[in-house]
């Protein structure tokens, strides 16, 4: 029970990544508030958790709006009496292009979901932290944040990824004193939708970029988000942590 009682938002938790580490931390004993757009399929994985004896609520909406991430704050506290960490991990890939033929709107688009909404998320839960008088919060940027690995037509998603690095070190730098430790997770490929799931040709393709030849599984990834969220990495904060079997090794 690394969570027992803890109170946890995850966006993106309506499907890969992050309904992985819903169903995760719930088992661990976390009470989870789950944000992602689509209702059903939060309704879904929220009733898995608390036919389960977890607990779980959740609120659709966009993570570009403001309003939404203040939102699940007021969700949290008002059903768990309170926020100890948050896994921000909704993100879209976007169009795949060479930047030279990318248009402006796909650019803000990626920036607005991948990055302004962890700027959003983070400005909405460190006044929650704070009164807890500690806290943890996780951003899922990527490989490609830090390491481009071979992946073309990604300017978009690189850099809105790189930015969550520059970000969780920022707020990991502004609230240290506070006790909130703020980390980045580099997941390297992963089996879910946005990952390619249903497209074994994409699949192959990216598992073979891999040293370990084969993409994780969203469990995978979500144990390390699991690991950033409870005490056991009592001692990190602002670190991009990677787990993307060995593709920023990756020399060729
Ligand atoms: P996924 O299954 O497609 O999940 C993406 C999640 O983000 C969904 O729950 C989606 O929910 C949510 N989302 C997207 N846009 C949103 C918006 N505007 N407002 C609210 N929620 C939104 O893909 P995934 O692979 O698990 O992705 C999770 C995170 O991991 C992303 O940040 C992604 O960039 C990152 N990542 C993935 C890989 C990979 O290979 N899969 C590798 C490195 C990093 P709705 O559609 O219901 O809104």
């Amino acid at each position: 029970m690394e969570l027992k009682n803890r109170s946890i938002i995850v966006t993106g938790a309506s499907s890969g990544i992050g309904a992985a580490a819903a169903l995760l931390f719930a088992a661990e004993g976390a009470h989870v508030v789950l944000g992602a757009r689509r209702p059903a399929e939060l309704e879904s994985i929220a009733g898995q958790i608390n036919r389960s004896n977890g607990r779980a609520v959740y609120l659709s909406g966009d993570v570009k709006d403001e309003g939404y991430a203040d939102a699940l704050v007021d969700l949290a506290m008002r059903e768990f009496d309170g926020l100890d960490g948050a896994f921000n991990n909704a993100g879209m890939v976007g169009e795949m292009a060479p930047v030279a033929d990318m248009g402006i709107s796909n650019w803000n688009d990626v920036i607005a979901v991948n990055l302004t909404s962890a700027f959003l998320a983070a400005k909405a839960q460190i006044p929650a932290l704070k009164k807890q008088g500690k806290g943890s919060i996780v951003f899922t940027s990527s490989f490609v944040g830090f390491s481009n690995g071979g992946m073309p037509g990604m300017g978009a998603y690189a850099a809105s990824k790189a930015g969550l690095i520059g970000l969780a070190q920022s707020l990991a730098s502004d609230h240290a004193a506070d006790g909130i430790r703020v980390n980045a997770l580099l997941p390297g490929g992963t089996i879910t939708p946005s990952g390619g799931e249903g497209d074994p040709a994409a699949l192959d393709f990216v598992a073979k970029l891999h040293p370990m030849k084969r993409m994780a599984n969203a469990k995978e990834i979500a144990q390390a988000a699991l690991f950033l969220l409870s005490d056991r990495s009592s001692f990190m904060t602002g670190s991009p942590m990677i787990v993307d079997g060995g593709m920023s090794v990756r020399l060729t």
